[in-house]
Formats: structure tokens, sequence, C-alpha cells
């Protein structure tokens, strides 16, 4: 978040954050606290049935922005942009860290991506940015050398000794996301392991998601218990048959099924399996 502002933003630009959630809202912050003026364009509205939508329109592009930001999918909030804001000649920077590679991307249409490998790609501990040349030697002269992409391009990424682990580790994902299918295969893997559970959900009456069928996370399924007292009781339950992790993030609450790469179908549909006899033992 700091490494996107010290690269691009001048000290008297300004870039537009275009937020529908909380990591957008920490990159907006992170810029506008500590490195210079961002301006927050609030992109998410609760609809008449009580969902959270997504509101393209309010994703326009102030005249004169250096870039435009957004996070590409929300991972504490189950959000995912299925479309992209046209903005012109302004480059669009954007946070992949929980979607990269669960789908096909146009790299092409992105001035900068930058996403963490922990959740689809390899363990913590690396971070990948893919930046257009033309936005390369930018960068505000106090920048440190290891945040300078222009510096850690013309090293190859070697400027300091990189997380070797986690590189070999990212070779052996890249090969087995390409056995399946390349991103076109973990695409439909991923439509077929979150519709199971949302379809679900919508007709359970026991389960609620917050998010507006067009935004649905592929990766993040985000919901609720109509009965929130029953929240403990439904985490050690499915921790008793090895469903884990399941607790919302600590900012929302709630319940949240990750369902990155790694996850087979096979663990959705035990997932599916728990959801419903949980909800037919207390109905
Ligand atoms: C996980 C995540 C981050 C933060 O990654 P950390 O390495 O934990 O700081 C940022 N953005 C998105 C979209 C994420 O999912």
């Amino acid at each position: 978040f700091a490494a996107i502002p010290l690269n691009l933003l001048p000290e008297d630009g300004f870039a537009d954050y275009f937020v529908t959630g909380h990591w957008s809202r920490s990159a907006y912050k992170e810029c506008a606290e500590r490195f210079g003026d961002a301006r927050l364009h609030e992109c998410v509205f609760t609809n008449k049935d009580g969902y959270y939508e997504v509101d393209m329109s309010k994703m326009q592009v102030t005249k004169g922005a250096t870039y435009a930001y957004l996070c590409l999918n929300e991972t504490v909030n189950g959000v995912e942009l299925f479309e992209l804001p046209d903005t012109g000649d302004v480059p669009l920077i954007a946070d992949l860290s929980s979607n990269v590679l669960t789908r096909p991307i146009d790299v092409r249409k992105f001035g900068a991506l930058v996403f963490g490998a922990q959740k689809n790609i390899a363990p913590a501990g690396l971070t990948v940015t893919i930046v257009r040349k033309d936005l390369l030697g930018r960068a505000r002269k106090y920048t440190p050398s290891v945040l300078d992409w222009t510096v850690l391009d013309k090293y190859e990424s070697m400027f300091n000794t990189p997380n070797s682990f986690a590189w070999y580790m990212a070779g052996l994902a890249f090969d087995w996301i390409e056995a399946n299918g390349g991103t076109k295969g973990m695409e439909e893997r991923n439509i077929k392991k979150s519709s199971l559970i949302y379809d679900y959900i919508d007709e359970s009456g026991f389960y609620r998601t917050q998010v507006a069928p067009k935004d649905r996370s592929r990766v993040n399924v985000v919901f609720n218990l109509l009965n929130e007292d029953l929240n403990a009781e439904f985490l050690a339950q499915a921790k008793e048959r090895h469903l884990i992790g399941l607790k919302g993030h600590k900012v929302l609450g709630g319940m949240r099924a990750s369902l990155y790469n790694a996850m087979e179908l096979k663990g959705v549909e035990e997932l599916h399996k728990f959801m419903r006899e949980f909800a037919e033992a207390h109905s």
C-alpha cells in the first residue's frame, strides 16, 4: 500500500481510491494519512433488498488524477469486481491478493497489479508486483530502495535476498494451475465451488449472505447465521468435522468460507453437507 504512492504519486499529485471494503479502505488510508492527496470514492451501498452492492457509476476518475486504485476482491467483505471502470488514460492500480489466478484477468487493462502470494500461490512472505514499464522511474527520491519498483526491476527482483522457498513453492503452484486448465480451469472450479454454497444459503432460510448476487466473491463466501446465538456452536461442530477457519474476519464477524485455489470441490461439498445438517438440526 505504501509502495504505490511512493512509486507513482508526485508530492503535488493526487490519486483516486475506489473503496469497496476493508482492504481498499486500508490502502486509501495508508496513502491519505502518510503520503499524499488520496481522494475517497465510496463505491458500495446497501440496496433495497438489504444487500451490499457495488455502484460502478461511483468509479469515476477525477480529472488530473495520477492513478486510480481498486481492490479486485474484498477478502473480508466477500465483494468481488467482475467489471472494471473505464479510467481512460489514468492508470488503474489493483490489489489482487485474494483472487489472483482464480480466473483470467486482462493484465493490459492495468497500470500495476500487486498481490501477496499467501492466498492462492505460495506461503506468506512473498509479494508480487506487475508494473507497466512506462510507470517505472517515477518513485519519490526518498523511497526506500527495497520498495522502489525501478530498483527491483533493475536487479531482477533480487536487490535483497528473496524469499526463495516461497518462490520455489510459487513455481510449483503455477505448474499445478497450468496442469489444471490454467486460469480458465481455476475459474470453472471456483464458480462450481462458490455456487454450491451461495445457492444453498439463498434457499436455506437459515443463513444469509450480505452481498448482492452480481458482486459475490467466488473466493470468499461471507455469510451469517440468521440466529447469531448459534455462532459458537456452528464453529465448534464444524471443527469436529475438520472444517476450520470459518470464523469471519475480526472486523466483520459472522462466517467466511475462503475457497482459494487449493480448496478442492470435495472440501466445499463437505461444508455444504455440514451447513445443511446444522440448519436441519436447529430449525
Ligand atoms: C490478505 C490481503 C491483504 C493483506 O495481506 P497481508 O500480507 O496480510 O498484509 C491485502 N489485500 C487483500 C485483498 C488481501 O486479501
